[in-house]
């Protein structure tokens, strides 16, 4: 199936629910199901908003929700061993020591602790009173939650029988801070080997801003899909549109020789395009389009910004709140998963 396979899929529908009985019609709609969704609704760090990010515990509450992938973030440990985990170095926001203390500060870099050994935190609450708490205050806490191995997902993922639901892999690393993580070939060499280890290389994309990642992977595995991530926001700019020299996330291409940032994902050999939700427009999602790209936007959240993305006919999105994107998504006869639950 190629990229633009869900618009494909919905044609089939449309014109098959005006040919067919609604028996016939019922075996269609299993049949498109079972074949993959026609909206992408990734649960972000597993249901975010909900549930503690980036754990098994959150992410079969992502599961029970019916999403049709679960993103997650991936670092390397001292010992090798690619892990669940957002930020390049333990973050007190979200993390207990061995003894049940919050850390004060930021923790060590993820590359320089065994994995042992970051099994003795805790990442099940987010600590009270920080602006991040506040953030996400209906998220439930799951004490004792640990930091996952990538194998540790797909292992439980596969234990509760889920056949259906896909893996949006980022890998965090930074060109701007190379001492505090692994190289990106060993980014890629963790995840593929656990990749290939659980036979999911149809299941999986893998998505950076560091586009180095997405070069190695196209050489070592092409067949993988791939999603590039752009930010252009003042805080966080990885594409420097208009500024001299090249950024150093895209790996080597300068955005001012391309036309536009669908054209430079093009450029870059993407197929997937994966924005922040505010640089969007409706131009760029349709010019997206023509040039065969997916558009998956992060990360969506309130209830206008939910119907603008589908308003404007993105590929998929990725959400801290899967609930409530479902009821949107749903709203607009768009096909999803059924809750797992
Ligand atoms: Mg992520």
């Amino acid at each position: 199936m190629t990229a633009r396979s869900p618009f494909a899929r919905s044609w089939l529908f449309h014109r098959a629910g005006r040919a067919l009985s609604a028996r016939a019609l019922l075996v269609v709609w299993f049949a498109l199901a079972s074949a993959g969704y026609a909206f992408d609704l990734q649960g972000h760090r597993g249901a975010r908003g909900l549930a503690p990010e980036n754990t098994l515990a959150g992410f079969m509450r992502a599961l029970d929700l019916g999403v049709t992938t679960l993103e997650l973030d991936v670092g390397v440990t001292k010992d090798g061993v690619a892990v669940i985990y957002h930020d390049r170095t333990l973050n007190p926001d979200i993390t207990r020591d061995p003894s049940g203390q919050w850390l004060t500060a930021r923790g060590a870099p993820i590359k320089d602790i065994p994995f042992a050994a970051l099994q003795r935190y805790d990442v099940g609450r987010i600590r009270p009173g920080t602006g991040y708490a506040a953030t996400f205050s209906q998220q439930d806490a799951v004490d004792g939650e640990r930091i996952p191995a990538l194998g540790a997902l797909f292992a439980i993922v596969a234990a509760r029988g889920v056949e259906d639901v896909r893996f949006n892999i980022e890998t965090k690393l930074s060109p701007l801070a190379p001492e505090e993580t692994w190289r990106p070939e060993t980014f890629v060499r963790a995840i593929l080997r656990e990749v290939r280890r659980y036979k999911l290389e149809s299941r999986v994309m893998i998505q950076s801003f560091d586009w180095r990642t997405l070069a190695i992977l196209a050489r070592e595995a092409p067949d993988i899909q791939r999603a590039y991530l752009t930010s252009q926001q003042p805080a966080f700019d990885t594409v420097e549109r208009g500024r001299p020299g090249k950024s150093p996330w895209l790996a080597g291409l300068d955005a001012d020789d391309h036309a536009s940032i669908p054209k430079l994902v093009r450029a870059a050999g993407g197929w997937v395009w994966s924005p922040n939700f505010r640089d969007l427009t409706p131009g760029l999602v349709e010019e997206a389009r023509e040039l065969g790209l997916t558009v998956i936007p992060w990360t969506v959240n309130d209830w206008a910004d939910l119907q603008r993305m589908m308003d404007w006919r993105v590929d998929g999105l990725i959400t801290d709140y899967p609930d409530r994107a479902r009821l949107v998504i749903e709203s607009r006869g768009r096909v999803l998963p059924p809750m797992r639950k």
